[in-house]
C-alpha cells in the first residue's frame, strides 16, 4: 500500500479548498472502489480527503416535484427510501441489482457515479492500459474482451462503465450538482460521463477541484411501466454483461413516451433518441419492440470475445420493453434480504 496523508473535510467549502490545493489528492466516501484501486496501486493519491461527515446525506423533495439526493446517501438507503420505491422504482431496482448488501451499505451516491471500469487490464499494472497510463496502449482490444464495449468505443479504449445505478439515472434524465472553486454548476446526466475517444483516462466531465454535492431527479419517474433487467454471469455479485432500464408512458393503447438506457455496453450509460422515437405514438407490440432494439444496436461492433453481446442486448431490450409495457417489472426479490 502506498503512503498517503489523510484529512477530514469540515464542510463542502473546506473539501473544495483542500482538493483544489492538491492535484494528487482524492476524495474518499465509502471507499469501496478507491481503496481497492489503491491496494493495486492503480490509483496513487498522495492525500485522501474524507468527505463522509459532510451534510450530504438527505433525500429531499424539490420545488418542481422531483427529488434531491445528497452525494453521501448510501446506495441501500436510497433503494429503500419510500419516495424512491414509490416514485422511481426503476432506480431502486437498478441499485439492488448491483454489488452486495454490505457494499451497498457503504457505497455512496457520488462514489457510484465516479467508480472506475472493471476492465481487468486497468487493474493489472503489469499490462499496457491507456486509461491507467495514457499512451501505453490498450491490452483489451486484442486481449480478453468478453465484457467490453460494443457501442461508442475508440481505438484507445473499449472499457465499459460498470454502474447499475447510473443506467437508471440516465433513463430518468437526472442532473448532477457540483461545487468547485468557481462556485456551483449543474451537469445533465447525459453529459456527466464521457466516451473514451483519445482521452480514456478521463471518465467524466467533473474537473479536479470539484465535488459532487447531489443528484437531482425530475418529477417523472415512470413508476407504472418500468423495468431494470440485468444479464450477468452469476445471479448476484456480478457486473452486467448487458443491462437495460426501460420507462414507458402509456396513453390508452399507444406509447406516449419511451425511454431505454443500456448498461454494460459502453463507456457510459447508452441511450439513442432516434430508437426511442420509433416507439412514440406506436402500440406496445413485439414487432415495434424488435424494430426499436434493432435501431438501438445498429451501430454496435463486436470484438473477438464480446460479439455475442450485440444479440444479447437486442433480446434484452425486447424483453425489458415487454415487461415494462405489461407492468410486470423484473423481480426485485433481492430486496427482501436486508
Ligand atoms: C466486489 C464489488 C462488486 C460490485 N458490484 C457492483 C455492481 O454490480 N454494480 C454497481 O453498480 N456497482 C458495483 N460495485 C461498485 C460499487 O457500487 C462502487 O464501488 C461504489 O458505488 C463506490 O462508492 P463509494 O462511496 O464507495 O466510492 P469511493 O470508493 O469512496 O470513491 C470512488 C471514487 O469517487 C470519488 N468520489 C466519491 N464521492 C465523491 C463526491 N461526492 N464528489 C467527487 N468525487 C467523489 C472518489 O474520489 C473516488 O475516485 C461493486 C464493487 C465491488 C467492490
Ligand atoms: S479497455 Fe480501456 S481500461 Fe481496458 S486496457 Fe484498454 S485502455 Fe485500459
Amino acid at each position: 500500500m502506498i503512503n498517503f496523508e489523510y484529512n477530514r473535510a469540515s464542510d463542502v467549502a473546506d473539501a473544495v479548498r483542500k482538493i483544489a490545493a492538491d492535484p494528487a489528492a482524492k476524495f474518499i466516501a465509502g471507499g469501496t472502489n478507491l481503496i481497492d484501486l489503491m491496494k493495486e496501486e492503480v490509483e496513487r493519491p498522495t492525500r485522501l480527503i474524507d468527505i463522509t461527515r459532510l451534510p450530504l446525506k438527505e433525500v429531499t423533495e424539490t420545488a418542481d416535484g422531483g427529488l434531491s439526493i445528497g452525494a453521501l446517501v448510501p446506495n441501500t438507503d436510497l433503494a429503500y427510501h419510500p419516495l424512491v420505491e414509490r416514485r422511481y422504482p426503476v432506480l431502486a431496482s437498478a441499485i439492488m441489482a448491483g454489488a452486495s448488501q454490505q457494499l451497498r451499505n457503504m457505497a455512496s451516491t457520488g462514489g457510484n457515479l465516479l467508480q472506475r471500469t472493471r476492465c481487468a487490464y486497468f487493474y493489472d499494472t503489469a499490462t499496457p492500459c491507456n486509461k491507467r497510463a495514457p499512451g501505453s496502449g490498450c491490452s483489451a482490444i486484442d486481449g480478453l474482451n468478453r465484457g467490453h464495449a460494443i457501442l461508442g468505443a475508440s481505438a484507445s479504449c473499449v472499457a465499459t462503465h460498470p454502474s447499475d445505478m447510473c443506467v437508471a439515472l440516465a433513463l430518468l434524465e437526472a442532473k448532477v450538482k457540483v461545487q468547485g472553486p468557481q462556485g456551483e454548476r449543474t451537469i445533465a446526466f447525459a453529459d456527466f460521463h464521457r466516451l473514451p475517444g483519445d482521452t480514456p483516462q478521463r471518465d467524466t466531465n467533473l474537473e479536479h477541484g470539484e465535488i459532487v454535492t447531489a443528484v437531482e431527479l425530475p418529477p417523472r419517474g415512470f413508476a407504472a411501466h418500468y423495468t431494470y433487467l440485468k444479464v450477468r454471469d452469476r445471479l448476484s455479485y456480478a457486473f452486467a454483461l448487458v443491462s437495460v432500464a426501460v420507462g414507458l408512458e402509456l396513453a390508452g393503447a399507444t406509447i406516449a413516451e419511451a425511454r431505454v438506457a443500456l448498461g454494460g455496453v459502453a463507456h457510459k450509460p447508452w441511450r439513442n433518441a432516434s430508437a426511442e422515437a420509433l416507439l412514440n405514438g406506436q402500440p406496445p407490440s413485439a414487432e415495434n419492440f424488435h424494430c426499436a432494439a434493432d435501431h438501438l444496436l445498429r451501430d454496435a461492433k463486436g470484438l473477438e470475445h464480446n460479439a455475442f453481446k450485440i444479440e444479447l442486448a437486442r433480446r434484452a431490450v425486447v424483453r425489458a420493453l415487454a415487461q415494462a409495457a405489461r407492468g410486470t417489472p423484473q423481480s426485485q426479490s433481492d430486496k427482501r434480504i436486508r
